[in-house]
């Protein structure tokens, strides 16, 4: 595991060993590196800062997300079965005009 190794060593202090890791970026540091908000862990404010408006950006963009997911579904699958009653009418049409037409006569129409 040489990749551990690498990890376990602070990003700034290549003699120390890390004892955590930036939450948004995943840096190893040592324990005078942490820059430690609201209770996570960052290597930097900026990566406090760019978590932050992750989580507040995550949640509003799920719901309306899934809802245009499931509104695309379902205005392609009305788009499907129109399309599909168009071909089945066309094909109807072209290839059993003559069984189309005897159905008409036994209806009276
Ligand atoms: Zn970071
Ligand atoms: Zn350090």
């Amino acid at each position: 595991m040489v990749k551990d190794t690498d990890m376990s060593i602070c990003v700034n202090h290549t003699n120390r060993a890390a004892t955590a890791r930036c939450v948004t970026c995943h840096k190893p540091l040592c324990a005078e590196c942490i820059v430690k908000v609201k209770g996570s862990t960052y290597c930097s404010q900026t990566c406090a800062d760019n978590a932050a408006r992750f989580n507040a950006g995550f949640r509003p963009e799920r719901g309306p997300g899934l809802f245009a997911s499931i509104k695309n579904l379902i205005v392609s699958l009305v788009g499907l079965a129109i399309g599909l009653a168009v071909l089945v009418g066309i094909g109807a049409y072209v290839l059993n005009i003559g069984f189309c037409q005897k159905i008409i006569k036994m209806l009276g129409l």
